[in-house]
Formats: structure tokens, C-alpha cells, sequence
């Protein structure tokens, strides 16, 4: 559990929205084994693991990138005027501490009205919460060109006995998970880790890469809502239940099927969670690639999604990894290769 915590710190500390996720791809090739690797015009990481020439292809999905903000104007006073990257939850803005990457790295505090002065208590729009660089506008334009990508600042801490507090574990723990697995696993297929980029931006990298390569199944592991305070219960899963694992119309039932067995053969703490229709991950991508594909979808169950402090518990990123481990163990290439007709 400690390697998986320190790789979970590491990777969260990178800064990656959708587009700039270059940061996040060095940093997992550092840390994982792979035969091989490479890097495509969508800035999808794509790492192999080849063990038997001519053997199906197992691929294994996780997205790199993280929330955050691009710059789109600098007024006079030196404000910075930012557009979201991925979905926002404005209410977490007020007084935040973000940086944005210019031309150097910066720190901005999103500047709201005080209490004294606002009077009411409406949710602001992210068009009233412009960045404030301590900067002139000449200053401001000089440093920060229009586009600079903007993120959270905020690093991991310990929350608790078993819980974590970061920005980007959304899906930083889906990368923890397979990067650590890399060192471990031997399986009489070949495997692809597919590192994904523009996740966030409508499953853009996933789409790109399963139509350039045909795997025989796909395995895709995300963070989805954690129990929270207000929240129904049916909407969430409790952290510290375990892994969740998806069934639903944009999962293959078979392979749902076999991961929920193996699970209950070898006790690993798990839930299940449904979906209708196309979950909101790179399966909806991946599913519809080329003639189709097998998919499957595990999820760690993460509090406050989209905010500068998602809380996980390591327990549940430690039960996913152990039911990828098990459910890839328990596979042989007959049922892969029938699984792809
Ligand atoms: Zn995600």
C-alpha cells in the first residue's frame, strides 16, 4: 500500500489538462515497465507489454488528464479571465489558489467579492471569478499568453487512517493502478496500457486510439462518486467498500460477469454499480471502436469530483488493483481470442 501511496503522490503532483498531459506521460514511463512505449498526435501514451508474439492484445485503459483552466482574456488591471477544461464546480473556486503556466510558473488566488460586499449567496459563474496574478495588465500580458493552461495547487495529504486528499485523483488513481501493475503481472497475452489523454473534453484520446489499434478486450478503470454529505445514497458508493465494478449496456456482461466471480472467489471488497447507458468514460469511446469492442469498467469510489480536494481511500485504489490483477490471472487466450469474435 505505501508503493501505491507514493506513486499516487507523484503522479498527482504533475499538472495535465486535456491537451498538456505531457508532464503526466514522462512521469509514468519513469515509474512503470513496459517493453515499449509511444506517444500519438492526440497525446495518448500508449505502453506495451509484450509477452507472446502473436498473442491477443488485452488493453488497459486509464485517462492522464486532469480538470482545470485555459486562459482566455487579461484585462487591463492584470486579471486573468479563464474558461473551464472539463466540468467545474464553481462553488469550490472562491479564494482558491491555482497556477497558471505561462511563460513561467505562477500562482493566482481567484479573487470574489467578500461577504461584507456581495450580500446574497448565489453561485458565481466562472466568468465572475477572474485569477489574480498580483500583476499589472501590461505585466500579465507579458508573462501569460492567452491559452497558458491553468490547475489546482493543491498536493496530496493524508485524511484520516486509510483517506487521501488531492486534486487530479480523478484519474490519477486509475494511473497508479496501472502503472504499479506493469511490475507485476505475467500473463499469457500481450498487454497494452493505454494511458489516454482529453478525457475530460468529451473521451477524445480513447477514441483516437481504439480506432488505430483493435485489442481483444479493454479494461478501463476511473474514479466515480464517493459517499458525500447531502448526497442520496443511491448516487454514490461508500469509500472504503472497494472497487466498483460497472455493468450495464456499455459493458460486455460476460467479462462484468467473471470480474464480480472473481472478486467474490478471492474476497476482494467490491460493489456494483449500473449504468443504462453509455457510462461517463472512455468506454463510451472505446466500445464503439471499429467493429466493436469487449469492455469493462472498474471505479474507485472518490468524494468532491472536479474539485481542488477529491478524497479517496487508498483501500478501495488497493482492492482495483488487486481484482485487475486477478481478473487478468484468471484469463486464458481461448476465452480471449472468444471474446473478440
Ligand atoms: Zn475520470
Amino acid at each position: 500500500m505505501a508503493h501505491l501511496r507514493t506513486i499516487l503522490e507523484t503522479f498527482t503532483a504533475c499538472h495535465g489538462i486535456a491537451g498538456h498531459e505531457d508532464e503526466v506521460a514522462t512521469s509514468i514511463i519513469q515509474h512503470g515497465d513496459f517493453t515499449s512505449y509511444g506517444r500519438d498526435a492526440m497525446g495518448n501514451l500508449l505502453c506495451m507489454k509484450e509477452t507472446t508474439p502473436g498473442a491477443p492484445t488485452v488493453l488497459l485503459d486509464a485517462h492522464m488528464d486532469e480538470v482545470g483552466f485555459i486562459v482566455k482574456y487579461i484585462d487591463d488591471d492584470g486579471y486573468l479571465y479563464l474558461d473551464a477544461v472539463g466540468g467545474i464546480d464553481t462553488k469550490a473556486l472562491s479564494g482558491a489558489c491555482l497556477l497558471v503556466h505561462g511563460n513561467s510558473l505562477l500562482r493566482g488566488i481567484v479573487s470574489d467579492m467578500p461577504p461584507h460586499i456581495a450580500h446574497g449567496s448565489t453561485v458565481p459563474e466562472l466568468g465572475d471569478l477572474p485569477l489574480d496574478i498580483g500583476m499589472s495588465g501590461r505585466e500579465a500580458r507579458e508573462t501569460v499568453p492567452v491559452g497558458s493552461p491553468v490547475t489546482f495547487s493543491t498536493r496530496l495529504r493524508q485524511v484520516g487512517q486509510h483517506k487521501v486528499c488531492s486534486k487530479a485523483l480523478d484519474n490519477r488513481a486509475g494511473c497508479t493502478v496501472l502503472c504499479s501493475l506493469s511490475r507485476k503481472l505475467d500473463v499469457p497475452f500481450n498487454l497494452a496500457f493505454l494511458f489516454s489523454s482529453q478525457e475530460e473534453v468529451g473521451t477524445r484520446g480513447a477514441y483516437a486510439a481504439l480506432t488505430s489499434s483493435a485489442p481483444a478486450l479493454a479494461l478501463s478503470i476511473d474514479t466515480t462518486h464517493g459517499d458525500m454529505y447531502g448526497v442520496p445514497r443511491e448516487k454514490t458508493r461508500t469509500l472504503g467498500s472497494g472497487t466498483i465494478i460497472g455493468v450495464g449496456a456499455n459493458i460486455h456482461h460476460s467479462l462484468f460477469s467473471r470480474l464480480r466471480e472473481t472478486a467474490k472467489n478471492d474476497g476482494i471488497a467490491h460493489t456494483i454499480k449500473a449504468y443504462a447507458g453509455a457510462t461517463p468514460t472512455n468506454l463510451r469511446s472505446m466500445q464503439t471502436a471499429g467493429r466493436g469492442v469487449a469492455t469493462a469498467l472498474l471505479s474507485i469510489p472518490t468524494r468532491y469530483l472536479h474539485t481542488p480536494a477529491e478524497v479517496a481511500d487508498m483501500r478501495d485504489i488497493k482492492a482495483t488493483q488487486r481484482l485487475v490483477s486477478s481478473f487478468l490471472s484468471s484469463l486464458d487466450e481461448s476465452y480471449v481470442e472468444a471474446i473478440a469474435c
